[in-house]
């Protein structure tokens, strides 16, 4: 692993000093290193790959103007490629070739879940990853061809929400799912790291490192609430055949843009109200809606998220700027009223049965839908997932299987 790590930071210093960007030339010289060090091949070429994909984000980074250090891999671990190893599935051996004529194998535990997913057909492994303290075994898998869908679920991202129509060929309803649990989790975090803050101010090291450990359990709560909630919305969707619509949100890269890019309305934001905002991950729940799709088959739409939230889904009049600031929509030509996350969920169905041809079949009639009742997306039991925020030291949480909590 230390040959690696050296072998990495030989070929990203080639990359740089060089200014070298293509595979072709770094993988001669990868090879080359390889031969002397008396690496096997493979392994050095995965070395030439990591380098130069360091090396890319470390460009682009410049490039945004984002001053950073050089890249430099300080960590030992290796990448060793399909060619370089043979996992024996049953037995959990892993057996790599390291240099000429050298081999190791060792043994790594194997769950029933691990064979499950791995024993599918077309689930190749193609790569190992060997850190200090784990092995990665990563696979590929051909996505599924995404159905023909019949119904259209529409859902606009908010803060502890996600709020938007289900049309099907019967009508339409508004729908939403929620999940509080999130801020929650983040709110404690907070006022944990505050405290911890507080509590080891004199102690620069132990803070910092306090610090990070907090931040770690926080992200490491959020992100597996996220994954109980994308989990079940897509399970959901795959059952009815239905088609995802979502706000595109690339390029805008958080929400902190959103504020200055919208400024000339300028409502003043606490510095509460940027903290929670920035923190919100909402890019990681698109992320894991987007995969957990393709992996189910189920299209996803990716719809401009540009004045969805202030436009009448009925006449399409555009309100002004300062009209978003209320929890209601109202619309100042023909009187609809609406709740504005709502509203801004119902424009995503209405844009995204536009835009396409393939849900011709389908009809969204915002006169119709105006009963107001809003259904949750799928049976809401969030008691049945680890629970929420209790007391303290329960930070551990993120790892609790499903039903393995009491009932408060
Ligand atoms: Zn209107």
């Amino acid at each position: 692993m230390e040959d690696f790590r050296l072998l990495v930071n030989e070929c990203l210093r080639e990359v740089l000093t060089a200014g070298v960007t293509s595979h072709r030339r770094i993988s001669r010289y990868a090879r080359m290193r390889a031969l002397e060090t008396r690496v096997t091949g493979g392994i050095g070429l995965a070395a030439s790959q990591i380098a130069l994909s360091l090396a890319a984000g470390h460009r682009r980074r410049l490039r945004q103007g984002i001053a950073r250090r050089t890249p430099y891999v300080r960590t030992p671990f290796v990448r060793v490629p399909a060619k370089c190893f043979h996992f024996d599935l049953d037995t959990g051996k892993l057996r790599l070739s390291l240099r000429r004529g050298e081999w190791t194998s060792f043994t790594i535990p194997v769950s029933n879940y691990h064979r499950q997913v791995l024993s599918q057909l077309d689930h190749r492994v193609t790569q190992v990853h060997i850190g200090l303290h784990r092995v990665v075994v990563i696979y590929a898998k051909t996505p599924e061809e995404p159905y023909a869908p019949t119904s259209l679920v529409a859902l606009d991202t908010n803060e502890s929400s996600l709020d938007g129509v289900r049309v099907t060929s019967e009508g339409a309803t508004f729908v939403r799912v929620l999940f509080p649990e999130v801020r929650e989790i983040q709110a404690r975090h907070f006022g944990r790291r505050r405290y911890l803050g507080r509590k080891k101010a004199h102690d620069r090291r132990v803070s910092r490192l306090l610090l990070s450990r907090e931040g770690w359990r926080e992200r490491h709560r959020v992100r597996s609430q996220l994954h109980n909630i994308t989990r079940s919305i897509i399970d959901r969707l795959a059952t009815d055949h239905s088609a995802l619509a979502l706000e595109d949100l690339t390029g805008m890269s958080g929400p902190r843009r959103r504020v200055g890019g919208s400024r000339s309305h300028s409502v003043p934001r606490s510095r509460v109200l940027r903290r929670r905002l920035s923190s919100w991950p909402r890019s990681e729940l698109h992320r894991q809606l987007a995969y957990k799709a393709q992996d189910r088959g189920v299209p996803v739409l990716w719809l401009s998220p540009y004045r969805t939230s202030r436009t009448c889904p009925r006449c399409g009049e555009v309100s002004e700027h300062r009209r978003r600031v209320g929890t209601r929509f109202d619309c100042a030509k023909c009187g609809w009223s609406l709740d504005r996350q709502l509203n801004a969920g119902l424009n995503l169905g209405v844009t995204a049965l536009r835009r396409t041809a393939g849900l011709g079949g389908l009809r969204l009639d915002p006169d119709a839908l105006l009963d107001d009742v809003v259904r949750p997306l799928y049976p809401t039991g969030n008691d049945r997932w680890a629970r929420v925020e209790r007391t303290g030291r329960e930070a551990i949480s993120s790892g609790t299987p499903p039903n393995g909590s009491a009932p408060d």
